[in-house]
């Protein structure tokens, strides 16, 4: 029981049944508000059902799992899955022709990056047709959102996400930064083309 104000008479719908109207002000009434039935009052039915449903997927996994390969996890790190081939893995640094490094230090990238997680120090080289090298090129990979977009801005395709490896965990947060020797360690494994080469070029490694 208690006593409620509202705008209109709930007895003519659903609502709860109106037992008292005040005489002075119509709009405090008193009203009956009905208890929950039993089955819903107690979620004993929900629990249950939910339970039926752990129960279910328990015994398919322990009896079939591996026969009828109903098991949607994998035991990593033993077994690994397939990353698709655009997965956006660890960055690396293209080299050029000669080895050197193919970024010319033109700021594209920690200018676009959302997360501010690429440092890079620009310095003169001594090559007349290239006026800059990174002198220093550092990305934080646990700050890195993986949103390909300094891939995207890099108008020498310097920089590429295609290793198809994902960042490794570290205990130090400093760990977590990939050095420019780091970066053109995994750059090595393929020379860049402007325009990129697709996923292609790890089958021919
Ligand atoms: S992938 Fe995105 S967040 Fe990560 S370094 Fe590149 S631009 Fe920054
Ligand atoms: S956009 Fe490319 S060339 Fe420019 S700084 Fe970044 S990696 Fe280097």
């Amino acid at each position: 029981m208690g006593a409620h104000a509202t705008d209109h008479d709930d007895s003519e719908t659903d609502g709860p049944k109106v037992l008292s109207v005040s005489p002075r002000n119509p709009r405090v009434r008193t009203i009956q508000i009905h208890r929950p039935a039993p089955q819903d009052a107690s979620f004993l039915a929900a629990t249950a059902k939910g339970l039926g449903v752990t129960l279910r997927h328990f015994f398919k996994n322990v009896l079939r799992g591996k026969d009828h390969n109903y098991i949607e996890t994998v035991e990593y790190p033993e077994k690994k899955v397939d990353y698709p081939e655009r997965f956006r893995g660890l960055h690396r640094l293209m080299h050029r022709d000669d080895g050197a490094v193919r970024c010319v230090a033109c700021m594209c990238c920690p200018t676009v990056c959302p997360a501010h997680c690429i440092t890079i120090v620009p310095a003169q080289t001594d090559d007349k047709g290239i006026e800059k090298f990174p002198a220093v090129f550092e990305i934080d990979e646990l700050r890195c959102v993986v949103c390909g977009l300094c891939v995207e801005a890099c108008p020498c395709d310097a920089i590429r996400m295609d290793t198809g490896e994902h960042a490794k965990p570290v205990e130090e947060r400093h760990d977590a930064v990939m050095t420019k020797d780091a970066l053109l360690e995994l750059g090595a494994r393929s020379t860049a083309v402007q325009g990129g080469e697709g996923a292609a070029w790890r089958e021919r490694k």
